[in-house]
């Protein structure tokens, strides 16, 4: 079988009877096999081909889950209807697209609203998603830029941008999501107004961990403001160059966006509180066991003892925690909040959402077993969320269950035992 026969039978498969509940998922599992049991000892003309194929059938399987999370939404938005359940108190399907995609319930999240967007107002786009000739990546921005246009408006872009599949060809993402913004800015110039005072109200910075032990560092900011940022720190970096600072452009820059910031002399002078966690044999006895910073991730063990060794130097605290390789130590109290002590351990030692999927970082201690059914505020019974979750999980709480058996595994579950294995130790 070829793949695009496959991709062929996977459409129609798609469209089955819905009656027949076991005919789509069986025949999904039977297509994956089929694909896996092709044979990849082919020619180089083949190997490229079939890469086509795959792209395009990866691209068809995308518009097939969009038009089953469009259905889902919908179905229980209906079954919520016949029990008369109050708008505010309805649980959607976030939980269960995040579980089934595997991916966290904001990804989930920003997945349905895309879906439904194709599926219900963008016609012309889910067909050619359907057809394999647009990536979800570029569905979803061309979603994303019509997301302000009235319904008429999007459907107009839609046609104008999708409406010939073969004039989506050769073409970049960005001259893609161009297309669909003047095409909006002309339909409803007031809309794209609107638009960018949003967009300049959620203007924040953010933190990721980039490889290498580095970090990214990332502001969103309105234009003018980021491109005067930008020309400041190139000048100053130009300045440096010209008095045969030995540093490059690059570095100067960062060096003094750090200074600038933090108000510091220099860059590497900055004073850092850091939660380092790490085994007491890395600490002392030169084992190579990875240490982690909670809220970065795992940095090597010679790091980890430069941190703590050089700490007083750079006029920087870190805060060592030993992980016990058995025995907990157990923290209680009366309580119904959990102590600031007792949080941030528990913030520490879980160091992102306990969410199955979900990355975001912890904003709320919860009970797992809740305080009104006696749940006690202790460490092992305590878990770090983010701000959705624990309210998706508050809601879930007092809220009546329409259906039972599509919940996701796990949710709000805690983490591994292993991982509340953690002893403090005093600040250096
Ligand atoms: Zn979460």
């Amino acid at each position: 079988m070829s793949v695009r026969t496959i991709r062929v039978v996977f459409m129609e498969a798609a469209h089955a009877d819905p009656q027949d509940p076991g005919t789509l998922p069986e025949g999904v599992a039977g297509l994956r096999a089929q694909l896996l049991a092709l044979a990849l000892d082919v020619t180089d003309r083949d190997r490229v081909t079939a890469l086509r194929e795959l792209a395009d059938l990866t691209n068809t399987i995308s518009a097939v889950q969009a038009r089953l999370i469009s259905d889902l939404d919908a179905s229980q938005r209906a079954a919520d209807d016949v029990a008369d359940i109050p708008e505010d108190r309805r649980r959607g399907v976030v939980g269960r697209v995040a579980s089934a995609l595997r991916e966290s319930p904001r990804n989930a999240q920003i997945a349905i609203g895309v879906a439904k967007a194709l599926v219900t107002e963008m016609p012309h786009t889910f067909a050619a998603l359907t057809q394999g000739t647009l990536t979800w990546y570029r569905a979803r921005l061309l979603v994303s830029e019509t997301a302000c246009l009235s319904l008429p408006d999007r459907r107009t872009v839609d046609r104008q941008v999708c409406g010939d599949p073969a004039g989506l060809e050769g073409v970049g993402s960005r001259k893609l999501a161009a297309r669909a913004r003047k095409a909006g800015y002309e339909l409803d110039p007031v809309s794209a107004v609107r638009r960018a005072a949003k967009a300049e109200a959620d203007r924040y910075v953010s933190l990721r961990p980039a490889p290498d032990c580095m970090t990214w560092l990332t502001v969103l900011l309105p234009v003018a403001q980021g491109v005067a940022c930008y020309a400041a720190l190139k000048a100053a970096a130009a300045s440096g160059v010209a008095t045969g600072d030995g540093r490059g452009i690059g570095q100067l820059m960062a060096d003094t966006l750090v200074t600038r910031v933090t108000g510091q002399a220099t860059a590497d002078a900055v004073p850092v509180g850091l939660h380092l966690v790490m085994s007491a044999t890395a600490l002392m006895s030169g084992d190579c066991e990875p240490g982690r910073i909670v809220g970065h991730g795992p940095v090597p063990a010679a790091l980890a003892r430069r941190l703590v060794t050089t700490a007083p130097a750079v006029a920087s605290w870190v805060k060592r925690l030993y992980e016990a390789p058995a025995g907990l130590v157990a923290t209680e109290s009366r309580s119904r909040c959990f102590p600031e002590g007792l949080a941030e351990l528990i913030t520490i030692r879980d160091d992102t959402c306990a969410t199955p999927w979900c990355d975001a970082p912890i904003r709320h201690i919860d009970h797992i077993t809740p305080w009104a059914d006696d749940g006690p505020t202790a460490l092992t019974s305590g878990q770090g969320l983010c701000a959705q979750c624990n309210l998706e999980k508050q809601d879930r709480l007092v809220q009546p269950q329409v259906v039972d058996d599509l919940d996701g595994p796990n949710r709000g579950q805690p983490r591994a035992p292993a991982q509340a294995q953690i002893r403090c130790a005093p600040a250096a």
